[in-house]
């Protein structure tokens, strides 16, 4: 079983999205779990945050709660990759989490908030950082579920049929079901014949030029 931890200091931010379809059924089925430490819960005084030095807008989030959470995390743990998500990180791709999914049980995922967290905790572990993208969203928490559900169902069993991973065979976005034709505004929307023909040969090929 893969084990994802999360360090955030939203956590509940996670709950729909984990709690629905196939990532809930693949932490049902013990293909997967999600562990949330949060950096607020190691805040000795004062606030999780603070003003950045150099002035500028923004908070940035202190380094010694968020290291607690990652020890917490860490544990005893010899082989876990540790994950800091970042605008200007290495591109996250299928590839990557195809590596990421066969090459450990634990991944630890680093979120940051507001202006992000104080860069001595990169120097503190060996991470790597992330980025889903280039733009900046306002915190890390879809960054990490965009993470999850890309790793997960690269695992075996989390898809339910092993061709359901579209990097695998030939797919297409351009799909169609039920009914044949639909109508809207007097106007006909048939599915292409090629779909209907049952030629397996010819539906490859159609599906190929419409990725
Ligand atoms: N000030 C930071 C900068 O310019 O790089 C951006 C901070 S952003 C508002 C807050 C947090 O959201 C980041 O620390 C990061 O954890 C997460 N985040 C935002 N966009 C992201 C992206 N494209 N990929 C990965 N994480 C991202």
């Amino acid at each position: 079983m893969l084990t994802f931890h999360i360090i955030t200091i939203f956590p509940q931010s996670f709950d729909s999205y984990l709690n629905e379809s196939i990532l809930a059924r693949a932490i049902k089925d013990k293909k997967i779990k999600i562990k949330f430490y949060n950096p607020k819960d190691y805040v000795k005084e004062g606030r999780v945050d603070f003003k950045p030095y150099g002035g500028g807008p923004g908070m940035v989030m202190k380094a010694e709660p968020v290291i607690k959470a990652i020890e917490k995390a860490v544990g005893k743990k010899k082989l876990v990759k540790i994950l800091f998500l970042s605008p200007s990180g290495k591109k996250f791709d299928n590839q990557l989490a195809k590596q990421y999914s066969q090459k450990f049980k634990d991944i630890i995922i680093v979120s940051g908030n507001y202006e992000g967290i104080d860069s001595r905790v990169k120097k503190v572990f060996k991470m790597q950082d992330i980025s889903i993208g280039d733009y900046i969203l306002t915190g890390g928490a879809l960054p990490a579920m965009v993470m999850i559900d890309v790793i997960s169902r690269q695992i075996k069993g989390v898809l339910g049929k092993e061709e359901s991973l579209e990097e695998n065979r030939i797919s297409s976005s351009e799909v169609y079901t039920r009914p044949e034709v639909i109508k809207y505004k007097k106007q006909e929307y048939k599915v292409p014949k090629v779909l209907l023909s049952g030629h397996h040969k010819k539906i490859d090929e159609w599906r190929s030029h419409r990725k």
